[in-house]
């Protein structure tokens, strides 16, 4: 059984029965069903059911927030935000995909041609997070749909509810039986789903206990699987950058979702000639953020997810404190009821403690101070993780140099790092391999076809 919990108050809601091994054996059959036929429809139909899709997130947005709040306590606003993201996505590949999936001509010389032609590979497993539990979904399915595959749906167990949502949204949008499923069930489950033969490939995004196991599995059936895991994500600031804005920015980069996200900015990475501007304003603006009711307007930050996230972001602080680090700043989060975490700064962590690479998830950031360009690169490369970046440099042979040099998937100039549909998302390192979103996610789970042409 999967019960919705809230994470502000404690109070239970709906609960959803687990599937067992018979309700998942049709599920599986439904969808191999449905991808006999999906394959074949033309990709004009394929694309006006993801407007379609999109158009009944839309009529829908407000109660999908409210669910999305309910479950895993991100602010209602942040929850309307991310579903008209959603919206946004469904419509970019609506009416982008299509080209991207025209076939490549290839003059082979002597009067011969080759064309690369895009075509399914069947049904994907999707293995997905509570964090933002519409968007991390939606940036599967929209281009996995296009691409002529059906979809499986393994989300988290704290998201039942918006699971089951998302599973309503396609079918009253039209999609056919089958098109796309959401499965309760738990993640022991999981595995056996990976080795059915009728399942293509598996894209997973989690932690990396979870990201080993997957591919493992997915590895032993020689399955096609992306893997979008964790991050600790440098935000470094230099000396030419505008010290206000980047402080500013920092802020919310890090108690976004209560910083419950992958590519929240983690450590921030400052010159020394500006580290006390950058400090000062920093402080003051993680000390001034809004705790509490998520579902309150002026709210800036909700509790995290779930008990556990709480139990584990306190014992990372603890373990901080204990390796030598300095609690700088903390800020009011509500007594009582619901997982509250304060924003908190940590200063001085010892670079050569385990604790100054792991991924904190929860809006606790930790500030280090580098003396040249040099030790800022060095300092943000020292993780196992390489998802996102931040730089704040008006000086244009360092934004090439740190472009160059972080070994990250994705980095921002002079800006908060935030996902698109239209660009390509994903990590290098331990943060996982394969691109999500833009044409290169669409192309992720195709069979891209040779053929010599006649
Ligand atoms: P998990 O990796 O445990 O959960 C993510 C998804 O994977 C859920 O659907 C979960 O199901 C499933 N899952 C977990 N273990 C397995 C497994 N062995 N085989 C198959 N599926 C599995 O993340 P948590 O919610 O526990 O969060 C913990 C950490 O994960 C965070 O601290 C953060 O580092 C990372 N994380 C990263 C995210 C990102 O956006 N990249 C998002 C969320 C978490 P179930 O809920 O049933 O366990």
């Amino acid at each position: 059984m999967f019960q919705q919990r809230n994470p502000a108050t404690g109070e239970t809601g709906d609960s959803f029965p687990e599937l067992d091994a018979d309700a998942i054996e049709q599920r599986i059959a439904r969808a191999a069903a449905a991808y006999a036929e999906w394959r074949l429809t033309p990709v004009a139909e394929r694309a006006a059911l993801l407007s379609a899709i999109g158009d009944r997130f839309e009529a829908n947005r407000d109660r999908l927030a409210a669910i999305a709040t309910f479950e895993m306590g991100k602010t209602l606003g942040s929850a309307k935000a991310e579903v008209d993201k959603c919206i946004a996505a469904f419509r970019h590949y609506a009416e982008h995909g299509p080209a991207m999936l025209e076939e490549r001509r290839i003059d082979l010389g002597d009067g011969k041609a080759a064309a690369a032609r895009w075509y399914p590979l069947g049904p994907v497993l999707a293995i997905m997070p509570w964090n933002f539990p519409y968007w991390q979904v939606v940036r599967f399915m929209a281009p996995t749909l296009l691409a002529g595959n059906v979809g499986l749906l393994k989300h988290a167990s704290n998201v039942p509810g918006t699971a089951q949502a998302i599973e309503d949204m396609v079918r009253e949008a039209g999609g056919a039986d089958g098109l796309f499923q959401n499965l309760h069930i738990p993640s022991s489950a999981v595995g056996a789903i990976i080795d059915d033969p009728r399942v293509a490939a598996v894209t997973l995004t989690g932690s990396e206990g979870a990201g080993i196991q997957v591919a493992e599995r997915a590895g032993r059936n020689l399955k096609k699987v992306v893997l979008e895991l964790g991050g600790s994500d440098p935000f470094i600031v230099m000396p030419s950058a505008d010290i206000e804005q980047a402080a500013r920015v920092a802020v919310t980069a890090r108690i976004q979702n209560a910083g419950q996200s992958c590519i929240c900015a983690k450590r921030m990475i400052v010159h020394a000639d500006v580290y006390d501007r950058f400090r000062e304003r920093f402080l003051a603006g993680m000390k001034a953020v809004r705790v509490g009711d998520p579902t309150a307007d002026g709210t800036d930050m909700g509790p995290l997810s779930s008990e556990q996230g709480l139990k584990d972001i306190r014992e990372q602080v603890e373990r901080a404190k204990a390796a030598g680090a300095t609690v700088s700043s903390v800020g009011d989060a509500p007594d009582g009821p619901g997982w509250y975490y304060p924003p908190t700064v940590l200063e001085d962590v010892p670079l050569d403690e385990e604790i100054a690479r792991e991924e904190f998830f929860g809006p606790v950031a930790m500030l280090f101070r580098a003396a040249d360009i040099d030790e800022a690169i060095r300092i943000a490369n020292d993780v196992p993780f390489g998802l996102g970046s931040s730089i704040w440099t008006t000086d244009a042979a360092e934004q090439e140099r740190l472009t160059r040099d972080l070994e990250a998937g994705m980095v921002a100039i002079n800006a908060m790092l935030a996902s698109d549909p239209k660009a390509p998302f994903g990590g290098v390192k331990r943060s996982g391999h394969g691109r999500e979103l833009s044409s290169h996610g669409l192309h992720e789970f195709m069979n891209l076809k040779t053929v010599m042409l006649d």
